[in-house]
């Protein structure tokens, strides 16, 4: 079996893997990585333009992150504003790469779409309008607009307020949100990376085993789809951005780390409306508080698509019963292959556990169209079955954890996980997920690579690359320079600043 050797490894072609390579080669570019994807396209799975929703997540519209209104009256407004200087470290790096030359043709990545909350009975109106005064008091969010108006709700969105009966309704907008496909900034980045020195993308390629070599590096087992060969790489660093492959890798590789890590794959569906004339009198993304026992990742929405050019609405997620932990490439045996003595406990604690997400699954699962009608009505009061058609969206898997104690938790975030002597780093879970990606993937970067960024030399290097590097943009005097650093980048990228 032939083997070489390279000094990083990526597995997976998604957003993440496909930031990693970029944020490295130009950090050190003496650097050789390669980068295996089963696929034989890149980025075919979660980061896929249907696989996810697409909305840049910057906190403006999701009502998850900031969930209650508190005894005194106020909302905690402060993880919105976390994940809104995440996603600035997205931005900046996205307009970077495309003043390089890395991406190109922003409409083809990105385009601005106003996010807008929205929220019905008195108590929510009431909610919504603490949280409006919590955000808008802070400079990230100062050009956020709320109404309590049904008519101006109706100029913002349309197909909201058509037909909807006499009910408190409110809602926030703002247009500096944006929709993303985020598959489309991973293929550019991967083009970029495979044509520099040293570097190699190899679609067509499943990662089949890895583990430490008797040096102490690692080495990465691949078999070739077409001809059925296998080759082996040696490497001093791994990244493990497999997606819902990630847990049955890091079984693979044995790290203690991942003892009692187990994975729970949640399927997702969406419904798409393509028809023209109800798509050009919708032009946001619509946020609403979860329903029921729904967990916090599939509150539903309904959204502006831009995909190759085109655009369409999106509504769901509607979670499906699946035991595939990867749409394409992925089997049904990978969730009865992933259950290990060491995680099997803590999986039947989290079924025992969490009732409620038990039972959203079989709500879920056995739901028709019409019961996914009377969801869409709750947004869209007009809706008819017949310009709707449902598609199969991305599947999350949920990283389940025994460190959390006893009764085992399911994460709905995006976690990473790094191994006691940093030479391996592997992503789990899937929210806020890809928007975050540039901020994740820098975190991964300093524990494992710290030397490149150690110093002010260090930071000076990232800044060519990501211009807010390790900037507090959200202290309460930091207003002037995150405007004088966000407005030039969102400029690049076509997207709105007030
Ligand atoms: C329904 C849904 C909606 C979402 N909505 C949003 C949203 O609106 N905004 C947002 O920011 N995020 C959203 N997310 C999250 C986001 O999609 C993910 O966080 C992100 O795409 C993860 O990127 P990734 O690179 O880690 O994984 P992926 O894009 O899944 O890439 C992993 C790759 O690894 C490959 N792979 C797996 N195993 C192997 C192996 N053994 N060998 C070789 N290759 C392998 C896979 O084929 C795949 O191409 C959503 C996710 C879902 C599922």
């Amino acid at each position: 079996m032939p083997s070489t050797s390279s000094d990083v490894v990526l597995i997976g072609s998604g957003i993440m893997s496909a930031t990693m390579g970029v944020l490295l080669k130009r950090l050190d570019p003496s650097l050789s990585i390669t980068v295996y994807e089963v696929a034989d396209t890149l980025s075919p799975e979660a980061s896929d333009g249907w696989h996810n929703a697409g909305t840049g997540h910057a906190g403006i519209c999701e009502l998850s992150y900031t969930p209650h209104m508190e005894a005194d009256g106020t909302v905690n407004v402060a993880k919105a504003i976390d994940i809104f200087q995440e996603f600035e470290a997205s931005v900046q790096f996205w307009s970077q790469c495309v003043k390089d030359g890395i991406l190109t043709e922003p409409p083809n990545f990105i385009n601005p779409v106003p996010h807008v909350s929205f929220v019905r009975t008195d108590e929510q109106v009431a909610y919504l309008k603490a949280r409006y005064t919590g955000m808008a008091d802070h400079h990230f969010f100062k050009s956020m607009e709320f109404t309590t108006d049904s008519a101006k709700i109706g100029e913002w969105s349309p197909l909201l307020t058509e037909a909807r009966g006499d009910e408190s309704v409110a809602a926030t907008k703002m247009d500096g949100g944006s929709d993303v496909n985020f598959g489309a900034i991973a293929r550019q980045l991967l083009g970029w990376l495979g044509q520099q020195d040293g570097c190699e993308v190899l679609p067509g390629h499943r990662v089949t085993d890895l583990g430490r070599n008797t040096s102490g590096d690692w080495f990465v087992q691949a078999r070739q789809n077409s001809t059925g060969l296998f080759t082996t790489r040696d490497t001093k660093f791994v990244f493990v951005g497999a997606g819902g492959g990630s847990i049955l890798l890091l079984q693979k590789a044995g790290l203690p780390e991942a003892n009692g890590l187990g994975g729970f794959p949640i399927g997702g569906q969406w419904m798409v409306c393509d028809d023209p004339a109800i798509v050009e009198r919708h032009q946001s993304k619509v946020y609403g508080q979860a329903l029921g026992t729904a967990p916090t990742m599939a509150v539903p929405h309904l959204d502006t698509r831009i995909i190759d050019g085109k655009k369409s609405l999106l509504f769901g997620p509607f979670a499906a019963w699946t035991t595939k932990f990867l749409h394409e490439h992925g089997r049904a045996i990978d969730l009865p292959a992933s259950i290990k003595p060491h995680n099997l406990m803590t999986l039947i604690k989290i079924g025992w556990g969490n009732f409620d997400l038990v039972r959203y699954m079989m709500q879920q699962g056995t739901q028709s169209m019409a019961d996914r009608m009377k969801v869409l009505h709750e947004f869209y009061p007009n809706a008819q079955e017949k310009d709707w058609k449902l598609i199969d969206a991305g599947i999350r898997v949920q990283a389940i954890k025994k460190t959390d104690g006893e009764a085992g938790i399911v994460h709905f975030g995006t976690e990473v996980l790094t191994s006691a002597d940093r030479s391996m780093s592997a992503l789990l879970g899937a929210s806020p997920g890809a928007s975050t990606s540039v901020h994740i993937v820098t975190e991964a970067i300093e524990k494992s690579f710290p030397h490149l960024l150690a110093g002010e030399e260090g930071i000076a290097r990232m800044r060519q690359i990501i211009p807010t590097y390790a900037m507090d943009l959200k202290a309460t005097d930091a207003a002037t320079k995150f405007e004088d650093l966000a407005r030039p980048a969102r400029k690049t990228l076509g997207l709105e600043f007030d």
